[in-house]
């Protein structure tokens, strides 16, 4: 269930295991949060660490084959440099091979930076390519209770989404809006981050033909309007300028809301797996998360029964 980055990955690598696979979904393509990523390979906003890193790794080995076979996927790897108040390495950087610590001024302003190369994906495009490989066609509907779902197993991942179905109160939706600007003077071959502030965020991340501005993370109600506003995306730009950085015309804002948890919900209850949770990174999770899945298939009992296990 679901169509986003996580339920599409998951089904691709549950057809190539062999399962018959049936997506269902209440939105597909822009109708999703995972349209309005911006969208790179970076463990933001995700927990817990150990899983994260684990389910990173793994997820950047695979986009980077699928950069190198499939230019068609929208999926390039660029060199990164994120923002670092100091040289002690970051949480995440078991997950990132290449890492290394730049002893020289951040562009963003900050006396030190990471640098590591990344997958960054084009959501546009990145979407279809992954529905494109399912056998069957993506059903739309809304569901309103796992128990009815047919199917052996049902994978349950509907983001947001699954806090109705599920009734987990620990999933919450944090804003985050993006400025899609022409590339003006930005290089497309760099992309820059800076999260030393979590109410200022910037990151400037160039796709093949324009740039990603953000951003801010905000626990927002889902009731929540998500109409970028026009004074967040002015004061996005202005951070950027005031850096010395100067992007082109801005196209269009997109908003959405990350489906953040505590920890990301991968876990098996009787016939329901859940895969949900993957707060601002789960483009960053999504084939390592899978991969998972696959593994709590083969354990799947027979009889259904409502025992759950943590892997
Ligand atoms: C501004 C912004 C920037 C971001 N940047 C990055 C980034 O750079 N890198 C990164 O890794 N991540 C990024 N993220 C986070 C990323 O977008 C999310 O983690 C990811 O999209 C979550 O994917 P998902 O498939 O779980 O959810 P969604 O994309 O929301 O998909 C959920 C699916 O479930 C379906 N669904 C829900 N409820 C039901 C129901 N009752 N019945 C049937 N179907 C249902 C929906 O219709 C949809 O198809 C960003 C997010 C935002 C908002």
């Amino acid at each position: 269930m679901g169509a986003g980055v996580i339920g599409l990955t998951t089904a691709v690598v549950l057809q190539r295991a062999g399962h018959h696979v049936q997506v269902i979904a209440a939105a597909r393509g822009e109708g999703t949060t995972s349209a309005v990523a911006a969208a790179l390979w970076y463990p933001f906003q995700a927990n817990p660490p150990d899983r994260v890193n684990a389910w990173s790794r793994s997820s950047l080995d695979e986009l980077t084959r699928i950069a190198r076979e499939h230019p068609e996927a929208g999926v390039d790897v660029l060199t990164c440099r994120e923002a670092a108040v100091d040289p002690a390495l970051p949480w995440w950087a078991p997950s990132a091979p290449d890492l290394s610590l730049e002893p020289t001024p951040h562009p963003l302003g900050a006396p030190y930076s990471f640098r590591f190369t990344a997958p960054r994906i084009e959501p546009a495009l990145y979407l279809p390519w992954l529905d494109a490989q399912l056998a069957s066609p993506v059903r739309v509907e809304r569901v309103v209770s796992l128990d009815a779902v047919e199917g052996d197993v049902v994978v349950n991942c509907t983001g947001l989404g699954a806090r109705a179905l599920t009734g987990d109160a620990e999933l919450v939706g944090v804003y985050g809006q993006v400025a899609i600007t022409e590339p003006g003077d930005i290089s497309l071959d760099v992309a820059l981050g800076d999260e030393r502030n979590e109410s200022a965020l910037v990151y400037i991340i160039p796709r093949r033909r324009e740039i990603v501005i953000g951003g801010c993370a905000v626990p927002s109600p889902d009731d929540r309007p998500l109409t970028p506003d026009p004074e967040r995306t002015d004061a996005m730009l202005q951070r950027v300028r005031a850096a010395g950085l100067n992007p082109g015309n801005l196209l269009r804002s997109r908003a959405g809301l990350r489906p953040y948890r505590s920890a990301v919900r991968l876990e098996r209850e009787g016939r329901v797996i859940h895969n949900y949770g993957h707060g601002g990174a789960g483009y960053t999770l999504a084939w390592g998360c899978a991969a998972e899945v696959s593994e709590l298939m083969r354990a799947a009992p027979r009889d259904g029964g409502g025992a759950t296990h943590r892997t």
